[in-house]
């Protein structure tokens, strides 16, 4: 089973729920408490959010990862949203803008058998939509692939590269056809060649063609955000929310901290999307996160990289079977991931630490199955991570409480989920009801 898609992997919780409770009490602080001596004497009201006709409807979304920034686009495409009606603003804890978490750092991966079904149907076809409506081609490497499971062994760099050379060189025209025979015995497509075949056991499509495709999730998330900043959305970058205020159970506004102290935004309704991080905010949340590595390869120019998306299992590499996720994308590099760990979620996602020794393991298994791998450039070494619902289930989407909204916990659909999700939230926040899909089972009641 592969590293990303086997469910039971995200659900070992690290930190329960009364740890959470512990770490860090979580106060409803009413209107008058917000006004009281208790305040920090530079807490602020930000008056440049604020526009000349006070808004009717001032929605403030927690966290510009993906589903965050697409929940703005959606919003602000929404009909009702009418700039002088409807103000949206949009706090993104990181100084260097948004997708800086899993949102960036994600394969990409968009397929008609994500889960859960409640939200993947709208999501695959508001992903068509988008890419035809904005050029998602051009714009974010929207495309359909071919997505399949690869079983094989590795062959270790040490030597090996010149070895395969020289056996590739005596295969010429006679060997060709009993190659052929070969590819289709282990069902390898015949344009799949950055993969070995000799060192190929099987490969099996995991989906038919048009039911998978992908996107660069962070090319994606940026556009999202960009789209809806082009309509009137506000965007805070380095703005860490803390706290929800509210009057009774009525939300008022959210308290954050920026670089030049904290301060208040009023609000109507607050969306929070702040992935792993979101029970900093609302600690009943049984969200956890789930470190994984990943690393982005240039391939040589000279080679073509067929559109395929593998799921591997690897072996001969020393320690059992090793299974990277590899994902071709059409601008020259290959994405793979490996494994999640259990290291704990920093404060804030610019303080994600990355293990070199997990990214050279991860370089080691993928470039083990294909000269193209081994023979590119290194472009990031990277990691994040992911919003798991440690109760099982998820994603969490729908009301907490008046005013009160939560869209998180996608585990390892949130880029093949934004789409749905945030169609469903500003159905949710500006109709008073979701239409596009049946969300009752991720409503966050179920949850909290
Ligand atoms: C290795 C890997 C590969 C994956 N591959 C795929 C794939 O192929 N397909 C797929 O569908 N999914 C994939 N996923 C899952 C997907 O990446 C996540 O489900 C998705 O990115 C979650 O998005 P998010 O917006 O909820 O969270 P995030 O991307 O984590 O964004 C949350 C944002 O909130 C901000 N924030 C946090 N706290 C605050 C605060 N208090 N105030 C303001 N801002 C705050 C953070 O800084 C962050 O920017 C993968 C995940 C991993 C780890």
């Amino acid at each position: 089973m592969n590293a990303f898609y086997d469910a039971s992997r995200y659900f070992r919780t690290r930190r329960t729920k009364a740890q959470l409770f512990a770490t860090r009490q979580h106060v409803n602080v009413s209107a008058a408490a917000f006004h009281g001596p208790g305040r920090p004497k530079h807490a602020v009201i930000d008056s440049s959010l604020f526009s000349t006709t006070m808004p009717d409807r001032k929605i403030v979304i927690i966290g510009g990862g993906i589903i965050g920034s697409t929940t703005a686009y959606y919003l602000t495409r929404h009909p009702r949203f009418v700039d002088s009606a409807v103000s949206v603003t949009l706090l993104e804890a990181s100084s260097q803008g948004v997708a800086q978490g899993a949102s960036g750092k994600a394969g990409g991966l968009v397929a008609k058998w994500a889960y859960p079904k409640e939200i993947v149907g709208v999501s695959f076809d508001e992903h068509v939509k988008l890419a035809k409506e904005h050029g998602g081609s051009e714009r974010w490497g929207w495309r359909f692939v071919e997505t399949g499971s690869w079983e094989g062994r590795g062959e270790p760099a040490s030597g090996s590269a010149p070895a395969t050379h020289t056996r590739e060189k005596s295969l010429e025209k006679t060997l060709g056809l009993s190659g052929a025979a070969a590819r289709k015995q282990k069902g390898l497509p015949d344009d799949l060649l950055w993969v070995k075949e000799h060192l190929t056991d099987s490969y099996s499509p995991m989906a038919p063609t048009g039911a998978t495709a992908q996107v660069h999730p962070y090319l994606f998330t940026t556009s999202m955000l960009d789209l809806a900043k082009e309509k009137g959305l506000q965007l805070k970058i380095g703005c860490t929310a803390t706290e929800i205020l509210k009057s009774g159970d009525k939300v008022t506004g959210v308290e954050y901290t920026d670089a030049n102290g904290s301060g208040t935004i009023p609000a109507t309704d607050v969306i929070i999307s702040a992935g792993a991080w979101s029970p900093n905010i609302l600690p009943s949340l049984p969200i956890v996160g789930t470190r994984a590595h990943s690393i982005v390869i240039r391939t040589p120019p000279t080679q073509a990289i067929a559109p395929y998306v593998l799921f591997t299992e690897i072996t001969g590499l020393g320690r059992g079977v090793n299974t990277p996720e590899i994902y071709a994308r059409p601008d020259g590099t290959v994405y793979a991931c490996g494994p999640g760990d259990d290291s704990p979620l920093p404060a804030n996602v610019d303080d994600v630490v990355v293990e070199s020794a997990a990214c050279d393991v991860l370089l080691r298994n993928v470039s083990a199955i294909s000269d193209e791998l081994r023979e590119g450039v290194v472009e990031k070494r990277q990691a994040c991570f992911l919003p798991v619902v440690s109760v099982g289930g998820g994603p969490i989407i729908g009301q907490a409480s008046p005013g009160l909204y939560i869209a998180t916990g996608h585990t390892c659909w949130g880029i093949s989920n934004a789409p749905g999700t945030a169609k469903a939230m500003s159905e949710l926040v500006l109709d008073g009801k979701v239409r596009c899909a049946n969300l009752k089972s991720l409503q966050p009641s179920r949850f909290l």
